[in-house]
């Protein structure tokens, strides 16, 4: 683990202060986060890192790491830029609304973020990587999550720590849901989908189409699935078996359109059906009845 420069700190009216915010020394009258000690602010310097000191002169280590983690959040909070799972790759966004420690209640994330209506945890490791109950509850709540580690590493200014909170080299996903709904989706087209015979690259009747499709179109379809070389699982007809819960199946698939957010998920079922995903289920259900 690495000391840091204590470069925040908390001012008399309780706000997370930054060492270049504050005047000089004794006057900059901030405190500690992590031991409450009182800090001198050393920020006159040309050379040397501008930084807080424990007036004490004890400098822990784990007063530097609170200062660290309180840093990094604020950053984030204020670019709202954020990194998000999507589809097993991280990429940056622009939040609509960045919360810290909001509690979910039995979790509180670093950071909570909504994206296109959608919610995003950022975690931020600095000591405590997140351990197996936390990763579990993380899965309960089917919440996406980025974890950006800081750890083992010197930053002297907010200018380092904005940088290595934008290098996808310090990130890694915790948790993608995009991954869990196209699975669960993929297992109910192979379990329950209708199979269709692979001729020469493509199926030769596709139930929305009514005419001969090539494969790739099937496996970029919502409800198409391919089994193996021979086979595709088409899902726009779902079996009768299904018709207690089918609007919860139809719906799960539909759904993993969200590895698209709802705007590019209206796009694509626009190019790729012609009508809205809704619409899609009433006449694949209409279609359903109409056929048995
Ligand atoms: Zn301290």
């Amino acid at each position: 683990m690495n000391r840091n420069y204590i470069l925040m700190a908390v001012n008399k009216a309780g706000k997370n202060v930054y060492i270049d915010e504050v005047p000089n020394g004794k006057q900059c009258g901030c405190i500690c986060k992590e031991c409450g000690g009182e800090l001198f602010a050393k920020n006159n310097g040309k050379i040397k890192v501008h930084h807080f000191a424990h007036a004490t002169g004890n400098d822990s280590i784990n007063c530097s790491q609170t200062a660290l983690h309180i840093l990094a959040k604020e950053i984030i909070a204020e670019e709202r830029c954020v990194p998000i799972p999507r589809s097993g790759k991280i990429e940056f966004y622009s939040a609509d609304k960045v919360e810290l420690e909001k509690s979910l209640g039995d979790i509180i994330p670093d950071i909570f973020v909504t994206v296109k209506g959608r919610p995003f945890m950022v975690e931020i490791l600095v000591t405590h990587a997140i351990d197996e109950e936390k990763l579990d509850k993380i899965k309960e709540h089917r919440i996406s999550c980025v974890e950006i580690d800081l750890s083992n590493k010197t930053f002297e200014s907010k200018e380092d720590v904005r940088a290595a909170l934008k290098n996808p080299f310090n990130m890694k996903i915790i948790y993608d849901d995009d991954i869990r709904m196209i699975q669960e989706r993929k297992e109910i087209l192979l379990n329950y989908g209708l199979k269709q015979k692979i001729c020469r690259g493509g199926i030769v009747v596709c139930p929305k189409l009514r005419s001969y499709v090539p494969t790739y179109f099937c496996e970029d379809c919502v409800f198409g699935c391919k089994e193996n070389n021979d086979f595709m699982r088409c899902g726009f007809v779902l079996p009768f078996v299904l018709k207690p819960n089918f609007m919860e199946v139809f719906n799960i698939i539909l759904k993993s359109n969200t590895v698209m957010f709802d705007d590019e998920a209206q796009k694509y079922n626009a190019s790729h059906f012609g009508w809205k995903a809704t619409e899609a289920v009433q006449r694949a259900y209409i279609m359903r009845r109409f056929l048995l």
